[in-house]
Parts: structure tokens; C-alpha cells; sequence
């Protein structure tokens, strides 16, 4: 797990940036986002911002997807650049979401932010909701025997009469 204690780290410094090999087991995906197997790598940099911190991230690795189409499993390369700002959660009771904070995580505690949850949710962002092997794919083939469907024969004839 890879916690930073931003607060002891921006004490002298504005600036931090770090380089991360995060194994599938750290970043454990939700089994039905794909499969991870090998280690992610990740840049970092943090930037000390009014109120939280700005955070840019460059994420390599590879990523098992299966195809929404034909079925099959295939790698597909990450090569993620996202920046986002980090806040503590608010202590409000009600959180107005505006549209210009989309791309705000909220972290609970600054002296151990966990960056592996960044990296997750950004990585799981990045996955297509119909994940294909090739844009070109025609999905699972088709069996010889159901190019002469009979009953499909019978029925044109039936409307020619
Ligand atoms: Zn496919």
C-alpha cells in the first residue's frame, strides 16, 4: 500500500513527484473491470494547490479486457494521463456537486493518502463499457448450418403465395 503523508511532505516543500510499481494484488480491480497481470507503473506529481492538492499521473501497464462481442479475452495497453485535484471531504452535511468538480477525489486523512485508490479509480475510468478486441469484430462466428434457416425459406414463400 502506498500512503503519503502530505501534510509532513508539503511542510518544505510545493512540490513532490514520485515513480510507483503497483502489483495486480495492491491494486486488486473489481473482477468484472479486467484483469491486471503485471505491475502498473505510475508517475506522480503533487502540487499544493488553495484548499487540496493537484495531482497528475501517467499510468503504463496492461490491462486484460474481455470483448463485449466475440467474448474472447484481450491485453490492452494503458498509457493513462490524468490530472486531478484532491480535497478533504467536506464536513458539511450536504455536498453540492457542481459540474466543474467532477474530476475532484476527496481523500480522508492528509497524513496517509492513499494513492493506490487514485490510481484504481482512474484506471477503472479508463475501461470501455463495451470493451472490443478490434473495432472491426464480428463477434462470435456463426455456425455453417444457420446460413439455410428453413423456417425462414418457408416464410418467404408463404408471403410471395
Ligand atoms: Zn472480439
Amino acid at each position: 500500500m502506498v500512503t503519503l503523508n502530505l501534510k509532513e511532505i508539503f511542510k518544505r516543500r510545493a512540490r513532490f513527484t514520485g515513480f510507483y510499481r503497483l502489483s495486480p494484488k495492491e491494486l486488486s480491480l473489481p473482477a468484472d473491470m479486467g484483469e491486471l497481470k503485471d505491475p502498473v507503473n505510475v508517475y506522480v506529481e503533487i502540487t499544493k494547490e488553495k484548499g487540496g492538492y493537484h495531482v497528475h499521473m501517467e499510468i503504463e501497464g496492461n490491462i486484460t479486457l474481455e470483448c463485449s462481442r466475440c467474448l474472447s479475452p484481450f491485453v490492452r495497453e494503458m498509457s493513462l494521463s490524468e490530472d486531478v485535484r484532491i480535497e478533504p471531504y467536506p464536513m458539511r452535511d450536504i455536498v453540492h456537486i457542481k459540474p466543474k468538480d467532477l474530476d475532484v477525489s476527496f481523500f480522508e486523512d492528509e497524513e496517509s493518502f492513499n494513492l493506490v485508490n487514485l490510481v484504481r479509480e482512474q484506471i477503472i475510468l479508463s475501461v470501455p463499457t463495451k470493451p472490443l478486441c478490434d473495432p472491426q469484430c464480428k463477434g462470435i462466428p456463426l455456425k455453417e448450418e444457420s446460413k439455410g434457416d428453413t423456417r425462414f425459406a418457408i416464410l418467404k414463400k408463404l408471403i410471395k403465395g
